[in-house]
């Protein structure tokens, strides 16, 4: 008998090793790892297309990589660098848990949209984000103009 539990014990002690060296799902919600994901834009290359460079963005919150929000974002909109800095000082900072893109549609030969729900806990609470972000192709590459969040 005792010898089971030990052995049970020693079970489990494996999978969890098991699972945790197993490479991460990418935060953005896709079925690949974060370095055959979102990694690959964030360390340089061109996300080819407006729903890939709005997943990459939204794990680049998620991971608290300003640069990347920044260097996405169109100069007409781009806000100061230490938005994302200093969001993330206030107490109730919302944690991202979640991501479902709903809608990537090309509006335009330079424009693009991407509906999405962003979800995520702030103070214990859950919450979802549904938006709508535009997207523009200028110099070989998508940027991040604007967003829209939708209410209901
Ligand atoms: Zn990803």
């Amino acid at each position: 008998m005792l010898h089971a539990d030990r052995l049970t014990i020693v079970q489990n002690a494996a999978m969890k090793r098991v699972r945790s060296e197993a490479p991460a799902l990418c935060p953005c919600g896709l079925a690949a790892s974060y370095a055959q994901c979102c990694g690959r834009w964030h360390a340089g290359h061109v996300a080819p297309d407006a729903e890939k460079l709005m997943r990459s963005r939204y794990v680049a919150y998620v991971m608290n990589l300003e640069d990347y929000v920044l260097a996405t974002w169109h100069a007409s909109t781009r806000p100061a660098a230490g938005f994302v800095e200093n969001a993330n000082e206030k107490p109730a900072t919302p944690k991202f848990t979640g991501l479902t893109v709903l809608a990537h549609t090309r509006t335009g030969v330079d424009t693009a949209i991407v509906e999405f729900i962003a979800r995520y806990k702030s103070g214990g609470r859950a919450y979802r984000l549904h938006e709508i972000s535009r997207f523009v192709h200028e110099q070989g590459r998508w940027w991040y103009n604007d967003g829209e969040v939708r209410d209901h």
